[in-house]
């Protein structure tokens, strides 16, 4: 994390509006480390079209709805690269050059790949959703990033990342870094069941309404053996409770004993982290609201980021084929 060199990249798939999940588990810390390096946040309209093939409306739409969540967390486009992955031709490129020193069972056995498809209901898998790690690491690669802040769900991603540019690099010529990732924290959903997600609806969006936040948090599962309000609850196995610890880690311990005695309720203390959270958001909410009357601010944004790493993708291919031995002309 001391190396001034280091390349960020980063993304989000643009199936629909980023929740507090994407900004813990990552757009905090790229808000961060756009001050101190050269950054790259990807909008991942081809990876998502590995499950939403269907709906490319769905996925035009959104491609503008999370360029206004980044504005709107504080990305900065004088300082990050913000770029429409299906743009840049360069990393369909590199992903088929790496699908060829994958194998399909190492695939398989990828953990999130995995849950994502049993979740999902997948039985058999496509080839498009079975690679899109692969295509991931072309994302890292045609940039050549070194660091990626990314969900604790990324983990074997980015191991596949490193194996693909430690082949090639084997293979060929030593010409792409290995990516190093930078773990942020989880947030499940408001089913307790997985992470929240933006295709499972159990997610609050970075936009929600004060209204709205607080709405969800009232259907938002909580201790299932707390059944009377005096009876003494489990905040550690308690999904409300992992919110007033991310977002408001300073009442985290209060709310922890008053819980555990039975003396808050469940209504009470989804109050107070409705609360909390429409703090973070407010700022949030105003930046985007001013974005929103730019529309064409925003696509020029879009525009002149998808123009930059074309540049660097064009530049990294012609070093790659220069490696293999196939720049024919
Ligand atoms: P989808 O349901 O369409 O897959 P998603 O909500 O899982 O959407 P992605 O675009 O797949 O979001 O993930 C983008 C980034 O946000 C990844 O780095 C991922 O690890 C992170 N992320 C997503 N959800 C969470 C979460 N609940 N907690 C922490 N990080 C998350
Ligand atoms: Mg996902």
């Amino acid at each position: 994390m001391n190396n001034t060199k280091d390349i960020i990249l980063t993304g989000d798939r643009t199936t629909g509006q980023l929740h507090l999940g994407h900004y813990v588990g990552s757009l905090r810390s790229r808000v961060q480390l756009q001050n101190e390096y050269k950054t790259y946040i990807l909008l991942a309209d081809v990876q998502a079209l590995t499950t939403h093939y269907d709906q490319p409306a769905l996925i035009a739409d959104s491609v503008h709805q999370v360029t206004l969540d980044y504005l709107a967390v504080g990305i900065d486009p004088d300082k990050a690269t913000l770029f429409i992955q299906s743009m840049i031709p360069e990393i369909a490129e590199l992903t088929v050059i790496f699908s060829m020193f994958v194998t399909v069972n190492s695939l398989r056995h990828n953990p999130t790949i995995k849950t994502e498809a049993r979740d999902r209901g997948y039985t058999d898998l496509y080839y498009g959703f079975l690679g899109y790690p692969v295509s991931q690491a072309a994302d890292i690669a045609f940039c050549k990033a070194t660091l990626v802040p990314a969900g604790e769900d990324q983990i074997p991603h980015i191991e596949t990342a490193r194996k693909l540019v430690r082949r090639f690099n084997e293979l060929y010529a030593p010409v792409l870094p290995e990516p190093r990732m930078l773990t942020g924290d989880r947030l499940g959903g408001l089913d307790g069941i997985g992470k929240m997600s933006k295709s499972m609806g159990n997610s609050i969006s970075l936009h929600a309404s004060p209204e709205d936040v607080h709405a969800k948090l009232t259907k938002a599962k909580t201790d299932p053996a707390r059944i009377h309000r005096t009876d003494p609850g489990h905040p550690d196995i308690c999904p409300v409770f992992a919110y007033h610890q991310l977002f408001r880690k300073e009442h985290a311990e209060e709310i922890h004993a008053s819980c555990s005695q039975g003396s808050i309720g469940c209504r009470d203390c989804k109050r107070i982290a409705g609360h909390a959270i429409n703090d973070l958001l407010a700022p949030f909410r105003e930046r985007r609201n001013a974005y929103e009357q730019r529309r064409d601010d925003v696509k020029e944004i879009l525009v002149e980021g998808t123009r930059q790493a074309r540049q660097v993708a064009r530049e990294t291919m012609l070093e790659v084929r220069e490696a293999m031995g196939i720049r024919y002309f």
